[in-house]
């Protein structure tokens, strides 16, 4: 147990409590899956960046960081390889709707009036929207009308002169970064223990017809799990990432829950 944690859970309940029954501090839910990304990553990817992205930004924030969603929705063949994979364990849209819409009550119900979804995996995102959508309708319901969630997902704020730098042989769209230079650079820098580069297979980026099919043609995507080569990935890509991400989240809570930038000094005072 620590009294300077940025993680809710690890914090006594009456410490959590104090920080956040005035609906002021930020509550930043990271939103992930258990999902394949290739032969040189683990399956928890999508849980560790998000995480670590919501634990820097509440840093900057003066927020806290709830338990992450270690499972999301099935993994779409164009986005994330496809559903077929051994290890990837996905929820159906209804479990995932209904266990996010349970949390964000529990959250309001401590007082927290300022959420924060950050999704760290593509698939999630129309089912976080619902969740958020059904939530919002109950608690209006019940009286409780003035809370905010904010929902991103970190690579959005990747901008172009960072995009510039990090693929200078062009850019081929997020869609199949799945296990590419994105995704491996960040781990890179963050978790290098996790990463074993001479694992990774390099090939040509995915391509795909314009329309999905079910059952999915599951030679459709390269037999290795990635849908594009992350040969070109490094931890100084990574630092990129992690500025230009970081930086445009802080500046987006700071916009719409008019968050002051705290520090440590005043967060614990
Ligand atoms: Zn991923
Ligand atoms: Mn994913």
């Amino acid at each position: 147990m620590s009294f300077e944690s940025e993680f809710a859970a690890e914090l006594a309940w009456p410490e959590y409590y104090r920080r956040v029954k005035n609906g002021d501090v930020p509550i930043l839910i990271p939103f992930g899956s258990m999902e394949q990304h290739g032969h040189h990553m683990p399956m928890n990817v999508d849980v560790l960046l998000p995480t670590e992205f919501a634990r820097r930004v509440a840093q900057e924030v003066g927020g806290l960081v709830a338990p992450p969603f270690t499972y999301g929705y099935k993994s779409h063949q164009k986005s994330g390889g496809g559903n077929f994979f051994p290890g990837t364990t996905s929820l159906d849209g209804a479990s995932l709707i209904s266990s996010l819409k349970d949390v964000i009550k529990e959250f309001a119900r401590h007082g927290n009036r300022k959420l924060c979804i950050v999704n760290g995996h593509f698939e999630n995102s129309w089912f976080i929207s619902e969740a958020i959508d059904l939530a919002l309708r109950e608690l209006k319901w019940g009286g409780i009308t003035e809370i905010k969630i904010v929902v991103l997902s970190y690579w959005d704020f990747v901008d172009q002169e960072a995009i510039a730098k990090l693929y200078p042989n062009g850019f081929l769209g997020w869609d199949i970064e799945h296990g590419g230079v994105l995704e491996t650079s960040l781990m890179l820098r963050l978790y290098p223990d996790l990463v074993s580069l001479q694992d990774a297979v390099e090939h040509p980026p995915a391509s795909f017809p314009p329309y999905d099919v079910y059952p999915p043609h599951e030679d459709w995507t390269p037999s290795c799990g990635t849908l594009s080569s992350p040969k070109e990935a490094s931890a100084e890509k990574g630092d990129i990432l992690l500025d230009v991400c970081t930086r445009g989240i802080v500046g987006a809570l700071e916009h719409e829950f008019g968050a002051k930038v705290r520090t440590k000094l005043a967060q614990f005072a």
